[in-house]
């Protein structure tokens, strides 16, 4: 199996010298085993957190290691009754080109029901991020306005249109005219604001007019901040993702906390965090049914931003960070 695997603790943004590339050689299957080929990698924020050395929610990689990461793999090899060579599983076997797993674990994909990269993004957790993070915390009614900011991501694009699924007004949040005109044009959303425009904070308020009720937090930093100044009463503040921060060595701008928690107080706010594995037991079968249905009648759109290679995996990854993807980014490492 060709691999890429962690050769260095990222300082700020990650460099090509933090990662590295081998070979290792796969024992061949055991019983309930197979043999898989990895067709995608998903790359998603949370890993840039992972390649640090800091305790977090999960335990840091160790240097040397193949990176991790969710996949979607061909069976070649089979030694389990569940699956047959040339079945498509959703996986966890990271930046290889093949790698040996547990039968058990494996969700075998459907390629008729919708293409398999999709249990990656919208089918898959960053689409189930966007659907139990809005219904379970945001809850919008029918005309209240709705903001997320990583807008044409996965999470964003999802949460923007599953609230305008319930009736709300939609702001999406996006870096450059190329995304903010993807979110209008292609995912339906009522408006779009630039934050890498100089006019940022004028154009969010024009895009507001009536304030914010539900602030779905996919960034923080100064855009969550400008944002979470502009909540009505009542408002509710799912805190899914800090990714403005994801290379800062130094904690981003933003109000300190007895400012956040007064604002909180005088306006009766919500502010829930929550890992979507949380509403893994509970939310799963509703949220497939719900989205496989919407994709299918066309009320969810969504778009992948594909890279050609496992070897282009580490570039890829740093533009991640930096907002150079728009959709989900999805490296094709083999054939599919
Ligand atoms: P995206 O594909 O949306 O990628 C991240 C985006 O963040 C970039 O494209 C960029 O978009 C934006 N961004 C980066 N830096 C800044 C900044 N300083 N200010 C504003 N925006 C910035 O990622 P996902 O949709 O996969 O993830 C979205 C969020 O959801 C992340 O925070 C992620 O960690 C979180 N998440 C949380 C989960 C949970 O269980 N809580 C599960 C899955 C994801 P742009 O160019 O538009 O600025």
């Amino acid at each position: 199996s060709r691999q890429i695997r962690l050769a260095a603790r990222p300082v700020g943004e990650p460099r090509a010298s933090d990662f590295e590339t081998g070979m290792a050689e796969l024992d061949p299957p055991a019983d309930g085993q197979v043999l898989l080929r990895t067709v995608y990698l998903s790359l998603d924020p949370y890993m840039r957190g992972r390649m640090n050395d800091a305790a977090s929610y999960a335990e840091p990689w160790r240097l040397g290691d193949v990176l991790q990461g969710g996949t979607v793999c061909e069976v070649l090899e089979s030694r389990s009754v569940a699956l047959a060579p040339g079945d498509l599983v959703l996986a966890y076997t990271g930046w290889q080109t093949h790698a040996v797993a547990d039968a058990e674990g494996l969700r075998r994909l459907d390629p008729a029901q919708a293409p398999v990269s999709t249990a990656l993004g919208v089918l898959g957790m960053p689409g189930f991020t966007a659907y139990t993070g809005l219904r379970v915390i945001g809850r919008p009614q029918p005309g209240e306005t709705v903001a997320v900011a990583a807008a044409t991501g996965p999470v964003g694009s999802a949460v923007g249109q599953i609230a305008r699924i319930d009736g709300a007004r939609v702001v999406g949040i996006a870096g450059g005219p190329r995304k903010c005109r993807a979110l209008v044009e292609d995912f339906g959303f009522d408006a779009a604001v630039d934050h890498r425009s100089p006019a940022f904070e004028a154009d969010l308020d024009r895009a507001l007019p009536d304030g914010v009720d539900v602030y779905f937090e996919n960034v923080g930093g100064a855009v969550g901040q400008a944002v979470i100044e502009r909540l009505n009463r009542f408002g509710r503040v799912p805190v899914c993702g800090v990714v403005a921060g994801a290379n800062s060595t130094t904690p981003p701008d933003g109000p300190v906390l007895h400012a956040v928690l007064r604002h909180v107080l005088s306006r009766s706010l919500l502010i829930r965090g929550f890992l979507q594995a949380e509403f893994v037991p509970t939310h799963h079968d509703a949220f497939l049914e719900d989205m496989t249905g919407w994709i299918r009648d066309g009320s969810v759109t969504y778009r992948e931003d594909i890279v050609e290679g496992l070897e282009a995996a580490p570039e890829a990854f740093r533009g991640l960070l930096t907002g150079r993807n728009l959709g989900k980014l999805l490296v094709r490492v083999g054939e599919d």
